[in-house]
């Protein structure tokens, strides 16, 4: 009975705001929501797993998803390709399941412009101060200094796009963060259009009134 349309939750930040923290918290707290898992053309950290965290791909085989059109959007980002492949999402939707995306604010913006922009809810994450940006980079202790430069570069870039989201976090307290971040997704969740079930949910109360009759 109460089916609804997914959602495409998407999540954008600076590198090292929390991103990839506060979408483990959603899906820990929900773990119906599907990760998009992207694929890119930039070479794994240590721990992390392809198919699991990216579905690593060298810049031939990314290159023929794009021209067959197997990628719902995609960007180059810090000098690699990353992509968000169409197929898994197109599943999830027709099960009415809400996917999750770690992407730029290129990604976003494609996903926004494509025809299912109306299934989009986007949440931008904003570090507490850009210091304290820099050292949770560090503290991630997975990059190198010459990479942590780099994306501390492209920071204040990204962070000029945070007015085109549906909400902002500024992720002081973790905590407290993924608490706001649950609470966007369950409201959005009820949003009347995205419960076509009511329609008819209404006209059996209106039944109902009419036999009372
Ligand atoms: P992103 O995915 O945006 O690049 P991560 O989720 O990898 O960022 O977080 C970067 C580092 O900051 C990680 O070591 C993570 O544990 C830490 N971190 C995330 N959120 C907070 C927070 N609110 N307070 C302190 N540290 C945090
Ligand atoms: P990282 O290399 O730190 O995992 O990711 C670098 C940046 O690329 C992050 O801002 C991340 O959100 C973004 N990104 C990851 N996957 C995708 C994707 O599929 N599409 C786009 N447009 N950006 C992505």
């Amino acid at each position: 009975m109460n089916a609804r349309r997914g959602l495409l939750l998407i999540i954008s930040s600076p590198s090292g705001a929390g991103k990839s923290t506060l979408s483990r918290r959603l899906m820990e707290w929900d773990p119906t929501i599907r990760f998009s898992v992207s694929a890119t053309t930039r070479p794994p950290r240590p721990g992390e797993v392809d198919g699991r965290d990216y579905r690593f791909l060298d810049r031939e085989e990314f290159q023929r998803m794009v021209a067959a059109g197997e990628m719902l959007e995609h960007a180059e980002v810090f000098g690699h390709f990353y992509g968000s492949p169409r197929k898994p999402v197109e599943e999830a939707m027709a099960e009415g399941r809400d996917t999750l995306f770690d992407i730029d604010w290129q990604g976003g913006q494609q996903i926004r412009n494509s025809a299912l922009g109306k299934d989009v809810v986007s949440i931008f994450i904003l570090p507490p101060s850009i210091a304290e940006l820099e050292r949770r980079l560090r503290a991630r202790g997975q990059d190198s200094e010459e990479v942590i430069a780099g994306r501390m570069a492209k920071s204040q870039a990204e962070i000029s796009h945070w007015a085109e989201y549906d909400y902002v976090l500024v992720n002081d307290d973790l905590d407290e963060t993924a608490e706001k971040l649950k609470t966007i997704v369950a409201a959005e969740r009820m949003r009347r259009d995205r419960q076509p079930w009511l329609n008819e949910f209404v006209r059996g109360l209106n039944r109902e009134f009419e036999e009372r009759k």
